[in-house]
């Protein structure tokens, strides 16, 4: 089976006061064993050595993006090389707010994805729809073609969870139903099925992001697809340990 998988992106959000908070809900919290649920917590680059140092041992940490080659003369980028050497094990990459607001292409993330799981980090690669897209019936286009460019520059998807998040129902309290994200996930499962192969198919994680909170994630958990979330807003907050607990 696949295993949960539970990440809390925390965007360009917290101060050191804030994150201190944060890393005390997620080391008191009860959660289920990292045999049943990983879970991964992805703050801002510079508070990653500190929350990767405090965090209990069965949460791991994820960057938020990385640079798409070998570093050198790039200023303000952070390399893969550079997170494999601080030991930390995950990046989110193709993340929508990346897409929109800072211009990367379905093929930039993909050479982003390929470089960095040739440096050793596991991967969380999002895609997903605008409202746009969605209601001119679009939407398995346009993630068929998000995962296509990520599938021609890789082979092996050992590493990599793929988050489906509608752009629509991020960070506007418009979650999509159970159905719609059932729906999403079966078509990008068979998707992988088909140009892919079977067998990554049937063992990488599709998660589900946008607008999870403590009081719907239960409901979708329990979509044979969706393996999990990748949580924004209610990542800073403890309904986050909820969440974490959605599947058991
Ligand atoms: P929200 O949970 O705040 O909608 O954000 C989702 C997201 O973008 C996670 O990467």
């Amino acid at each position: 089976g696949r295993k949960f998988f539970v990440g809390g992106n925390w965007k360009c959000n917290g101060t050191t006061d804030q994150v201190d908070k944060i890393v005390k809900i997620l080391n008191e919290g009860q959660v289920p064993s990292p045999d049943v649920v990983e879970v991964v917590v992805s703050p801002p680059y510079v508070f990653l050595p500190v929350v990767k140092s405090q965090l209990r041992p069965e949460f791991q940490v994820a960057a938020q993006n990385c640079w798409v080659k070998k570093g050198g003369a790039f200023t303000g980028e952070v390399s893969a090389e550079m997170l494999v050497n601080l030991g930390v094990p995950w990046v989110i990459l193709g993340h929508s707010e990346r897409r929109s607001l800072l211009g990367e292409s379905n093929e930039f993330v993909g050479d982003k994805v390929a470089y960095a799981l040739s440096q050793g980090l596991k991967v969380i690669a999002c895609v997903g729809e605008t409202l746009e897209q969605r209601e001119s019936g679009s939407t398995m286009d346009v993630v068929a073609a998000q995962a296509k460019a990520i599938a021609e520059r890789i082979k092996d998807w050992t590493n990599v969870v793929v988050a489906y998040e509608p752009v629509w129902a991020i960070g506007t309290g418009k979650v999509a139903t159970p159905v719609q994200a059932q729906e999403v996930h079966s078509c990008l499962r068979k998707w992988l099925a088909t140009n892919v192969s079977a067998e990554v198919a049937e063992s990488t994680r599709i998660i589900y992001g946008g607008s999870v909170t403590g009081a719907n994630c239960k409901e979708l958990a329990a979509q044979p697809d969706v393996d999990g979330f990748l949580v924004g807003g209610a990542s800073l907050k403890p309904e986050f340990i909820d969440i974490i607990n959605s599947a058991t």
